[in-house]
């Protein structure tokens, strides 16, 4: 089985009530072979919601209580962006799903890039809070640009 963010298969929950659909992708789960995962509407966020980035490091450094998410009204939601990862972490035991397909760029999904915790569209390396959970656990992580099932 494969964890995908679920925006990437139609599911209207990005930040801005969006999606990202990737056809291909979206195949995948109708073969019965993926599960859509959102871990900010998992941790408790409403969509929409304030856009957030990782502020002082990156999804490692958040879990070890390194680095902090911040939303661009400035409030701290480290704490909501943890939740959500532990609940994918969970429904990564509970299928036994061994790979995901993560939207890159997002504090939670990205898995080698990021916004850089300015909120100017800057972009860095770095990996997500729900990427870095999964990564910890051997869990084989793709992205929407680079994965072997296109
Ligand atoms: S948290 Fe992940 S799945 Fe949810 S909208 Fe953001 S990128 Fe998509």
């Amino acid at each position: 089985m494969i964890l995908i963010s679920g925006c990437l298969l139609g599911i209207n929950c990005r930040y801005n009530g969006g999606n990202n659909l990737k056809p291909e992708l979206l195949k995948l789960m109708k073969e019965g072979r993926a599960i859509p995962i959102c871990p900010e509407q998992l941790g408790g966020a409403p969509t929409p919601r304030v856009p957030c980035e990782i502020v002082g490091g990156n999804g490692l450094e958040v879990l070890k209580g390194r680095a902090k998410v911040i939303n661009n009204l400035g409030e701290d939601t480290t704490e909501l962006f943890i939740r959500g990862a532990r609940e994918v972490l969970k429904i990564a035991w509970a299928s036994g799903a061994h790979e995901a397909i993560l939207k890159e760029r997002s504090p939670s999904c990205g898995v080698k890039e990021a916004y850089d915790g300015s909120f100017s569209g800057k972009i860095v390396c770095g990996i997500g809070v729900t990427a870095a959970i999964l990564k910890n656990s051997g869990i084989e992580l793709w992205t929407e640009k680079k994965h072997p099932y296109c």
